[in-house]
């Protein structure tokens, strides 16, 4: 067989696997991706548009070698030029869709689990991370503690100073938050000025000298709007996560270091509670 008839079978051949390759990857997307109507709809017709341009090349490839000679030069040719241009850039044109849509599905999950005020997780962020790590801790066989807090007579700052003074605090109890917690840590606002930690490897004591100084932290660091003596002050409970490492254990032992929270209030507010 003369060599241009093997470079015409290797650029045919090319254009089968791609082809077949493009369509395998739509595949593979189509069922792992919720696409609505419209967008499985184009896929199925690009689908067989290439399954067509695969079987063509293909039966090419078969001719060449039956015959022993590339075809003649025909008006043909021309389409197949288009062809090997459109495959390849389709399949280009196909991974970059997909690398776009990847990002902005990363992107948005992200956003919905973040609190934008602060930059921590929000309740839902904070509970999907404070379960892994749970589950983390648990097969160490690592114990875990919470922390809930909540800041005192916030609704005079609002009151007395405007809701923009209320973020600024806001703001700032977020930031003490990070400069306080280790990177194992799980942080969360979990509305208003409710914001919750999970401890791992933590007992109540450490969960105890966690929160005292945090509270310190928000005392020495975080502004009072009226300026002066007046302090920026929290209240918290904590609590020890008990058996299992599950949204369920997580919640009760946030309930328990809740119901410790509402009696640091009843006792006077600026203080930290173990739950009973
Ligand atoms: P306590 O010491 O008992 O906790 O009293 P408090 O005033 O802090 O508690 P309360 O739950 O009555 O007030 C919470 C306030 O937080 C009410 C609400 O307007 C305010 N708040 C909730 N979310 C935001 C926010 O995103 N920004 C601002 N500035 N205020 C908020
Ligand atoms: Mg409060
Ligand atoms: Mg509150």
């Amino acid at each position: 067989m003369p060599t241009d008839s093997y470079v015409y079978i290797a650029v045919r051949s090319a254009t089968v696997l791609l082809a077949l390759a493009a369509i395998a990857f739509g595949a593979v997307r189509a069922v792992n991706t919720r696409a609505d109507m419209m967008r499985r709809l184009l896929r199925l017709v690009g689908a067989v548009m290439l399954l067509a341009i695969a079987w063509l090349a293909l039966r090419d490839v078969l001719d060449t070698i039956a015959r022993g000679a590339a075809p003649e030069t025909t008006a043909d040719d021309w389409s197949w030029r288009v062809i090997d241009v459109l495959v390849p850039l389709f399949f280009l044109l196909l991974i970059e869709g997909w690398r776009q849509r990847d990002a902005l599905e990363l992107r948005l999950a992200a956003q919905s689990e973040t609190d934008p005020l602060t930059g921590l997780p929000n309740r839902r962020g904070f509970t999907q991370r404070a379960v892994a790590a749970l589950q983390a801790a648990r097969r160490q066989g690592e114990p875990c503690a919470v922390v809930a807090f909540d800041l005192d007579r916030f609704k005079a700052i609002n009151d007395g100073h405007g809701h923009a003074a209320g973020d600024v605090v806001l703001r700032g109890v977020g930031a003490a938050i990070r400069a306080s917690v280790r990177g194992s840590d799980v942080s969360g606002r979990m509305g208003g000025e409710e914001f919750a930690l999970l401890l791992p490897g933590d007992d109540i004591a450490d969960a105890v000298s966690v929160a005292e100084r945090l509270r310190a932290l928000v005392r020495a660091t975080v502004a009072h709007p009226a300026g002066g003596e007046v302090a920026v002050t929290l209240s918290a409970g904590v609590a020890v996560v008990g058996a299992g490492a599950t949204d369920a254990a997580l919640d009760a032992a946030l309930a328990a270091a809740d119901r410790a929270l509402y009696d640091a209030k009843q006792q006077g507010r600026d203080r930290i509670l173990v739950a009973a």
